[in-house]
């Protein structure tokens, strides 16, 4: 009987891996924007993680080659530190962490992990030592336990509700009509995009990847709900390498190295500290974003007063 169970069960994860392989693709770009093949070289070995450093070096890209998008980047996550990217929409910042996921493979230069170059490895183990909250979840048709667990298929039901804790979504969950086990997605309970993104949240805290990629993760969030789940990702990003893509310049100040990019161009790098004295490009954003938060400051007095 184990012994029938055992090769039924191991398919049973291989379909599993297959359906999951896809549905990524899917859903990272829907079915009209379905990126060219990227294959496994023959017999590639798995990726092997040792400290987790990742390493852009003079990386090019263009999606349509009449205009590039990433026009020599260099930069690296040392193992267990944070790199955070800013910069304007339109930069480029999505398209680096698309690219160490390997959606699309660079035009020039080279992605490394610890030394392998990503192209050399399979795919699937490159995804495995990965977690990415990306800019947009896209849920799969199924069970909110199933979209959470899909961080982690062997979690147990109190693992997926413990990640759910702590990505501040779990009593949500309990309030919908099935709990864990409301169907949602397209055919199912439509979720906010903060409620998605706290799903995403839960499945990459539940992944506990080596290597995490948080692209602008709580920028569908409200500013308390953003303090709070900061503090979860903080965490799970504690000791491991991590890139933080942010729209949002105060959820970056802690940051090892903090990047700037525009136009595809890495313009400055330094700490915030580093950068605010430079009084330069990443200076003025901070100094636009206190305004504008000062601004909505004064409207919300004015508004309670009023
Ligand atoms: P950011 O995340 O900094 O806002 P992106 O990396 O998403 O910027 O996009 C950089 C540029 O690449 C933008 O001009 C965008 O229009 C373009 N771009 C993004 N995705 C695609 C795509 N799939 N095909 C063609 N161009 C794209
Ligand atoms: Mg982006």
């Amino acid at each position: 009987m184990i012994q029938l169970y055992q090769p039924l069960n191991f398919m049973g994860m291989v379909y599993r891996e297959i359906k999951q392989a896809v549905l990524d693709i899917e859903t990272m770009f829907g079915i009209l924007d379905r990126p060219a093949e990227i294959l496994d070289r023959p017999g590639a070995p798995d990726l092997a993680v040792r400290q987790g450093e990742v390493r852009f070096e003079n990386v090019v890209f263009a999606y349509d080659p009449e205009r590039p998008i990433l026009k020599g980047i260099d930069f690296a996550v040392p193992a267990g530190r944070t790199v955070a990217v800013v910069g304007p929409s339109g930069a480029g910042k999505s398209t680096l962490s698309r690219l160490l996921f390997r959606f699309y493979d660079v035009s020039g230069g080279r992605i490394t992990i610890d030394g392998q170059d990503i192209r050399t490895v399979s795919q699937t183990s490159l995804r495995a030592a990965i977690g990415m909250v990306p800019q947009d979840t896209v849920l799969f048709n199924d069970t909110i336990r199933y979209n959470i667990r899909y961080g982690r298929w062997e979690a147990t039901d109190a693992e997926v509700e413990q990640a759910a804790a702590l990505a501040q979504i779990d009593d949500f969950i309990r309030s919908t009509p099935a709990g864990y086990d409301t169907e949602v997605g397209e055919r199912g309970l439509k979720l906010s995009g903060g409620e998605k993104q706290r799903v995403a949240i839960a499945r990459t805290i539940l992944k506990s990847p080596p290597i995490l990629v948080l692209d602008e993760a709580t920028s569908a969030l409200d500013s308390y709900t953003e303090r709070e789940i900061q503090e979860a990702l903080e965490r799970v990003s504690k000791n491991r390498t991590t890139i933080v893509i942010a729209h949002r310049l105060s959820t970056v100040v802690g940051a090892d190295e903090i990047i700037v990019l525009n136009e595809g161009r890495i313009v400055e790098r330094g700490t915030h500290g580093e950068l605010l004295d430079r009084g330069g490009f990443y200076a003025g954003m901070w100094n636009r974003q206190k305004e504008a938060e000062a601004a909505r400051e004064t409207l919300a007095h004015a508004a309670a007063e009023g």
